[in-house]
């Protein structure tokens, strides 16, 4: 693996204030920089300040203001004042600021790529995931958004004479709380279609990504978005985070499943509805007749992008038996082979974990399976030594029921492997879950690999890949099942929820009492009989 050298390459000049020598000079963010994104912060004068450090290093980074709960009803105040005009804008005007977005997030990608670095600590090739999601994201709804919304006849009661139109009309103001693992997409995707829809947002990043953030709301702002219509606040989550959702007409929350269960109480209580993004243990299924060689590219990619701290990556690894020992070989070799590097370069394979909680919770699975007799194949300690949070890619096998690492989510850079003898087996082992995220599925038989794929219980399954085939396909829906989660983003329903659905009919000729002379009897027999009419017509 690489040492601890600091790469200044690929740097954006106004990201860094000092180049120099000290790593703590290195990493720290330009103070001007900051001044100006955090300006778009709503909060008092002299808030108070919260100091964030990069992961890399454990360097200071930005000074943030934070804002209070009644700062956040500022906020809603001026969305709600916003989103009126903003709502009536024609879509095809709104679709245009989000193609322009995305050009800018692709022009700018170098400040963003190193802010997503900086602040998350993942590898670049990682956080150039996030840039083309978000540019994936803004041209799929933009060019998308006015089919999903369009106004739709549907069937009245009686053909011809009940005119029944579909509206969607925008739910008001979104109140959005993210995660600090994927700073940009996390922070910007969800509100994309949000504001599309005609809705305001105030969205809440974790201090931990609120640079990043703030960058990405400063593309929106220079793509054309009307003032007010995006408000930021900051702030920890169980206050400022608990406001912002606690105001809003929608609730779009992404995080733990304990919090996630905490906040859809709070919006059923309100009757507001919600969509929970939250966590998963996530499975991966290599099939016999398997390309190996692709099988185990994919399953680095999948279980150690982001250092493992991805919702949807793999985290428990299920072989068939007569490959089992070819893949392990070259997985744990390729395993071994991974570069961790805190450079803000291309070059590195895998950064750091997140925070001291991350490492603390990453070495407190692998310790307690080690004290309860797992065989660590590869990794299993921490780096120091390349910088505060590192810790190598992990594999373990031989994980029993008693270890906390084979059911609850580790969310870092550790797998557990385990043997199947079927198809069938695989399939059982997989949905031996509470969680139902993301699955992947390894087979040279497509076909086959959708029968299998069908039989998982997770919201998204790739085949011959991890994660990014079905994350990225924006037009499909992606989000959890069982305790991974409520609702999905992408494809229609990731915007149609942020909508109220309308039926507005008109009716003609013929009305729905029984017609002057007419008996309650009567008519309720010619009603019989029109229904019966329609039923052989074939009427829908
Ligand atoms: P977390 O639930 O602890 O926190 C998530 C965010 O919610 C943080 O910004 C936090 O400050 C805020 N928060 C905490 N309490 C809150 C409250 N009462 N009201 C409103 N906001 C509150 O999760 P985390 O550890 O920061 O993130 C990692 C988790 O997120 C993992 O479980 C991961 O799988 C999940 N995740 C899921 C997805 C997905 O799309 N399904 C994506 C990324 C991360």
């Amino acid at each position: 693996m690489a040492g601890a050298r600091l790469s200044l390459m690929g740097m954006s000049p106004d990201v860094i204030a000092d180049p120099g020598t000290d790593a703590a000079a290195t990493y720290a963010v330009d103070p001007a920089l900051s001044r100006s994104l955090t300006a778009r912060v709503v909060c008092a004068p002299r808030p108070p300040r919260v100091l964030t450090r990069t992961p890399m290093t454990g360097a200071p980074l930005a000074s943030l203001p934070q804002s209070t709960p009644a700062d956040v009803e500022v906020a809603y105040a001026a969305a709600r004042a916003a989103q009126r005009f903003w709502s009536r804008m024609p879509m095809e005007h709104r679709a245009r600021i989000f193609l322009r977005f995305h050009d800018l997030v692709l022009a700018r990608q170098g400040q963003l790529l190193d802010l997503i670095q900086l602040e998350s600590g993942k590898a670049r090739v990682d956080a150039f995931e996030e840039v083309a999601d978000t540019a994936i994201v803004s041209r799929h709804y933009a060019r998308r958004a006015p089919g999903y919304l369009r106004a739709r006849r549907r069937q009245g009661v009686l053909p011809l004479l009940s005119q029944a139109v579909e509206l969607r009309h925008p739910k008001g103001v979104v109140g959005i709380v993210g995660p600090w693992n994927y700073p940009l997409t996390m922070s910007v995707t969800d509100a994309i279609p949000a504001l599309l829809a005609g809705n305001a947002v105030v969205l809440r990043p974790d201090n931990q990504c609120a640079l990043t953030a703030l960058v990405a709301v400063s593309l929106l702002d220079e793509a054309g978005l009307p003032e007010g219509v995006l408000q930021v606040a900051l702030g920890d989550g169980p206050t400022v985070g608990a406001a912002v959702l606690g105001n809003a007409d929608y609730v779009c929350f992404t995080g733990s499943t304990a919090t996630g269960r905490s906040v859809a109480q709070n919006a059923g209580g309100r009757l507001v509805g919600a969509s929970l993004e939250l966590g998963g243990k996530n499975a991966l299924y290599v099939a016999h007749d398997a390309n190996l060689a692709k099988a185990v590219r994919g399953a680095v990619r999948a279980c150690f992008s982001s250092a493992g701290q991805l919702c949807v990556s793999t985290e428990r690894l299920y072989l068939h038996q007569s490959i089992a020992d070819q893949f392990l070989e070259a997985f744990v070799a390729a395993t071994r082979s991974v570069r961790l590097s805190p450079d803000l370069t291309f070059d590195a394979d895998m950064g750091s974990l997140g925070s001291a909680a991350q490492l603390e919770r990453v070495s407190a699975h692998v310790e307690d399976a080690r004290a309860k007799g797992v065989e660590v194949l590869a990794g299993g300690r921490a780096r120091p030594d390349i910088g505060p949070y590192f810790y190598e890619p992990t594999i373990l096998t031989g994980v029993t029921a008693t270890m906390a690492c084979r059911d609850d989510e580790t969310f870092g850079p550790v797998v557990c492997v385990y043997r199947v003898a079927s198809d069938d087996e695989a399939v059982l082992a997989a949905n031996d879950s509470d969680f139902g995220l993301n699955a992947s599925v390894w087979t040279r038989d497509v076909a086959r690999g959708r029968r299998i794929a069908r039989s998982i219980k997770a919201g998204t399954v790739s085949i011959n890949d991890g994660y990014a085939a079905a994350w990225g396909s924006a037009g499909a829906p992606m989000g959890g099942m069982k305790s991974s989660g409520m609702s999905r983003r992408h494809g229609s329903e990731g915007i149609t929820k942020y909508t109220e659905p309308q039926n507005v009919t008109a009716q003609h000729l013929v009305e729905f009492s029984a017609p002057f002379g007419l008996t309650h009897q009567r008519w309720a027999a010619v009603f019989t009989l029109a229904l019966r009419a329609m039923k052989r017509l074939g009427v829908r």
